[in-house]
């Protein structure tokens, strides 16, 4: 298959991981910020292939997991109202809340309804005039356009039964974040290949030359993985800085924009929280003024809705890079795709999980 079976070629693989063998002589952390890539990582193991001298951590990059816990808190409490039809992505229903998940609240009567996009969700509020449908719409800057598209049908056929409870995030506020700690590793990024599909790669150009490290755009395949990282490391070892983009055959500089366009005309920059991080300024996405009554939040009065995070979870560090998986002491044990304590345990980009289904067997004991 183009464009699949090449990037998946083991010969191509050993050619790389050979090159990066030859090319790496100081030790380096590199970091992937997407959950996709995060996986591709664990399931191929080329984090087993590559030199000692690289040291691979995982970022933040999965939108499950960085969805702030007082909005699952929020969409469990609309869900459990009975005039609501609470829709959301499969992959939110068994996030933990404070008390309980989406799962449980559906168990226990609450309408919610799994949906694989978000017209699915106008759909829906179309064939329930007498219901109120509030869309879960969470995500990076890959899923906005099609959210923000949501609430602009919904404006259109003035559909007043429809809203959505927002939680976007940005990627370069959050690499910016990390860069700015005291507590930071990384030395080189691997960009997410998917969000610059969307947006293009220009707003990486600041975090190069404010921080001099080098970023590079890179794809969800094997050897789209092991390219960037033999082109971080070409960089590093030369004590250059760039911006470089691996994933050219999906990503142009300016990106797309008519999608961008979209998110601009419904969404604007605000700042956000992120679960188990915390608030970083100006790196979510809320809905304008113009759609405010499509925003759950103010329609429905949840901004009293807050929680703590849960002690016993380290998603936090895991998130940042700090420490992988298998030093959370939950992991494997109290922690389980079956009986998550995090997000990262649940979600099909979560790093938990992806050490979870990938090797198990190598908890730190
Ligand atoms: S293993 Fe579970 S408790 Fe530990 S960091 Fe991951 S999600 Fe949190």
């Amino acid at each position: 298959m183009k464009y699949i079976d090449e990037y998946r070629d083991a010969r191509i693989a050993r050619g790389l991981a050979k090159a990066i063998a030859n090319c790496a002589r100081h030790n380096w952390v590199l970091m992937e910020i997407c959950g996709g890539q995060t996986h591709t990582i664990m399931r191929y193991g080329l984090d087993e292939i590559l030199p000692r001298q690289i040291e691979l951590v995982h970022g933040p990059g999965c939108p499950v997991c960085v969805t702030p816990l007082e909005t699952i808190d929020r969409a469990i409490a609309l869900a459990l109202r009975p005039e609501v039809i609470l829709v959301s992505y499969g992959d939110m229903l068994r996030v933990p809340g404070s008390d309980l998940d989406l799962f449980r609240a559906k168990a226990r009567g609450a309408d919610v309804r799994i949906v694989y996009s978000p017209t699915e969700a106008v759909t829906i509020a179309r064939g329930n005039p007498d219901r109120n449908v509030v869309f879960l719409a969470i995500g990076f800057e890959t899923t906005a356009p099609a959210n923000a598209m949501a609430a602009w049908q919904a404006r259109r056929e003035g559909l007043a039964n429809f809203s959505m409870l927002v939680s976007h995030v940005l990627v370069p506020p959050a690499i910016r974040a990390l860069l700015a700690s005291p507590e930071n590793r990384v030395q080189g990024f691997i960009a997410p290949g998917h969000v610059c599909t969307v947006m293009g790669y220009q707003e990486y150009e600041a975090l190069v030359r404010d921080f001099a490290l080098p970023i590079v755009v890179g794809g969800f395949e094997p050897v789209d993985l092991l390219e960037a990282i033999l082109m971080l490391l070409k960089q590093l070892e030369e004590h250059e800085a760039r911006l470089e983009n691996q994933y050219v055959r999906s990503v142009s500089c300016q990106g797309n924009l008519p999608a961008q366009r979209i998110m601009q005309e419904v969404f604007e920059i605000a700042d956000q929280k992120w679960r188990g991080i915390g608030p970083i300024p100006r790196s979510g996405l809320r809905l304008r003024s113009e759609f405010a009554a499509y925003d759950a939040n103010k329609v429905f009065d949840l901004e009293l809705i807050t929680a703590d995070e849960p002690a016993e979870c380290i998603s936090a560090q895991v998130l940042q890079g700090l420490k992988k998986p298998t030093d959370c002491p939950a992991f494997a044990m109290r922690c389980t795709p079956e009986n998550p304590l995090g997000a990262p345990m649940v979600s099909a980009e979560g790093a938990c999980a992806a050490y979870y289904h990938y090797r198990r067997h190598a908890r730190a004991s």
